[in-house]
Formats: structure tokens, C-alpha cells, sequence
């Protein structure tokens, strides 16, 4: 049986890859999308291949030209995509996959495999998103301006996504998804 893709889409800075990460590590079988982008590598935090594969920008368009990205978009004035590789051989060996995708991304990759799951992580409100986002500090002043004009539009889709987790205590969204894995994995059955 094919695997099922989840599509994982929220603002910068909601924790959606905290959530992700500890909910993937108390799962069985199934794997994370590692992406393709343009933007610098963030020193101490970024490791080539684990949590993105960083590309020179002509090499980002040559891949597009090859037709090797699943979807691509351009998130905070950087290029990202998903390798059609490596979530079409999860899929095929029954292994299901998440895509940490922002919202444009999720859209054409819903258009492409309407029975993939799309989740939306939410901040509790945002003024906490703000808040959390200057805490993070990885960014300067104008990429964080940008990145919460962009979380704005962002939240105006998440109706629009199969489930909504508001990731007020981590535990809990963690939680929340596995609950959404378990779920559709026992309708499968
Ligand atoms: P960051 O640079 O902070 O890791 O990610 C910025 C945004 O890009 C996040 O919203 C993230 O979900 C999104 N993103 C990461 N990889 C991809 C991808 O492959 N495709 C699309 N469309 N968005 C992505």
C-alpha cells in the first residue's frame, strides 16, 4: 500500500518544526521531506542535507528546469522546494511523509494529490507569534517585519487546510498530530 503524504504549513516562528520533530520521533514509519532552498544556511543551526539541501540560485532554476521539484514557491524572497525523489520513493514503499511547506507550496501540492493530508499550526494568538518570533533571533530586524507581514496572509488560509492544531503547549500539538497519524492510519486499514 502507498504511504500517505502530510502536508505541515505555519507561520515562522508558531514552532511548527518543534512540533514536527518530536512527534515524528514517537512515530513509526514515516519520514521528513528535507527541502531545497536559496536561503543562507543559519550558523549552528542549519546542517546540509538534514535540514535542507542549500542551493546556489542557478542551480535552484536548473532543477526547475528538470522538473525535479514536486512544488516550489518563493517564501521570504528565498526559493523552496520539495524533491519529487524523495517523497515519491517514500510513497512508493508505503512509507508516509510530511512536507513542512508553506502555504502556496501546500496548495499545489493538494492540486497534484488531493488525498494527501494538510495540517495548519497556529499560534495561540499574534501577539504570542510576534513574541516568539523575536525570541527566536535568527533573523534580522527587516527579515522578522517580513516574516510577520507574511505570517498575517498566512493565518488567512488556515480554514482552508484538513486540520488546524494551535500550538499553545508543544506537548499537546505534538499530541494533536499523532493523534491526526493514528487516525488515518486505522481508516486505512
Ligand atoms: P525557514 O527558512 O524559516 O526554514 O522556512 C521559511 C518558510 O519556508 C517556512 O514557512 C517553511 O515551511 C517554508 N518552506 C520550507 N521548505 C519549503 C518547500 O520545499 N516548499 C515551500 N513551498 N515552502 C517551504
Amino acid at each position: 500500500m502507498r504511504g500517505t503524504l502530510y502536508i505541515f504549513s505555519g507561520p515562522a516562528g508558531v514552532g511548527k518544526g518543534t512540533v514536527l520533530q518530536q512527534a515524528l520521533k514517537k512515530l513509526p514509519n514515516i519520514s521528513y521531506s528535507v527541502s531545497c532552498t536559496t536561503r543562507a544556511p543559519r550558523p549552528g543551526l542549519d546542517v546540509e542535507g538534514k535540514t535542507y539541501y542549500f542551493l546556489s540560485e542557478e542551480e535552484f532554476l536548473r532543477r526547475i528546469a528538470a522538473g525535479d521539484f514536486l512544488e516550489y514557491a518563493n517564501v521570504h524572497g528565498h526559493l523552496y522546494g520539495t524533491r519529487r525523489d524523495i517523497v515519491e520513493e517514500a510513497l512508493a514503499s508505503g512509507t508516509d511523509i510530511v512536507l513542512e511547506i508553506d502555504v502556496q507550496g501546500a496548495f499545489i501540492v493538494k492540486k497534484k494529490i488531493p488525498e494527501a493530508v494538510t495540517v495548519f499550526v497556529k499560534p495561540p494568538s499574534l501577539d504570542e507569534l510576534v513574541r516568539r518570533l523575536k525570541k527566536r533571533g535568527s533573523e534580522c530586524r527587516e527579515e522578522q517585519e517580513l516574516r510577520i507581514k507574511n505570517a498575517k496572509e498566512e493565518l488567512l488560509h488556515a480554514e482552508e487546510y484538513d486540520y488546524v492544531i494551535v500550538n499553545d503547549i508543544v506537548e499537546d500539538a505534538v499530541a494533536e498530530f499523532i493523534k491526526i497519524v493514528k487516525k488515518h492510519r486505522e481508516e486505512l486499514k
